[in-house]
């Protein structure tokens, strides 16, 4: 199945057509944090911060180990590590990477420079999996998806695979969106009634209705 739907994406369909075709253009990115985790999570794993398993994480020198956002936004606060406080700065003047008291955007060169000067520096990538490999329930789980897949698979499972998140619908005259598992050769975006309830609602949603009802 996988295979056939990749040969299809490779067919010379203009790129607009072919998205909206294959409801395969890009999603926004998942939030990592405020998915549902279904695996266990080892206290370890959580970040000081964030109290989230870790996204993107970094380790400091004091062998401390946060997301490199939160670590940045703690940082823009003060230079030492959030959990011993010990110094995270090198030698200079670090105050220009400092939130500036007028509102003004701190540098997020920052850990960019720690890193240089060895301050902060890669987690072991034993870490790295084991976050990657958490298992999680797809973030539209709420919508009906039953998707359960590790934490690196799930913006895939989004972008790609997800039925319930919502695609361009596929006439070029409907500006709507439409479920990709609703996904068909026209436009779903008519008034219809419902034979069942007996409410006028746009053809798309019949489906909807019936799994409600389920
Ligand atoms: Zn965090
Ligand atoms: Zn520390
Ligand atoms: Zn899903
Ligand atoms: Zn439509
Ligand atoms: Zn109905």
């Amino acid at each position: 199945m996988d295979a056939l739907l990749n040969l299809s994406i490779e067919r010379p369909y203009s790129t607009r057509f072919r998205e909206r075709w294959q409801g395969s253009h890009r999603e926004a990115a998942v939030d990592l944090r405020a998915l549902t985790y279904i695996s266990s999570v080892d206290d370890n794993l959580n970040c000081p911060i964030c109290q989230c398993p870790f996204v993107r994480p970094v380790m400091t020198k004091c062998d401390h180990i946060f997301c490199g956002d939160c670590l940045n936004t703690a940082l823009k606060t003060s230079l030492t590590c959030p959990v011993d406080r010990r110094p995270l700065s090198l030698e200079g003047d670090d105050s220009e990477f400092m939130e500036q008291p007028d509102g003004g955007n701190p540098d997020i060169r920052l850990l960019r420079r720690l890193r240089k000067g060895g301050l902060v520096m890669d987690v072991p990538n034993a870490i790295l999996n084991m976050v990657d490999e958490l298992r999680v329930k797809c973030p539209n789980s709420a919508a009906g998806c039953k998707t359960e897949t590790t934490r690196c698979n799930i913006q895939g499972h989004v972008n790609k695979d997800c039925g319930y998140v919502k695609v361009p619908c596929p006439s070029e005259r409907c500006n709507l969106k439409i479920r990709r598992k609703d996904l068909g050769p026209h436009c779903l975006h008519g008034t219809v009634t419902c034979d069942a309830c007996e409410t006028e609602m746009i053809e798309a949603d019949l489906r909807v209705c019936a799994e409600d009802r389920a």
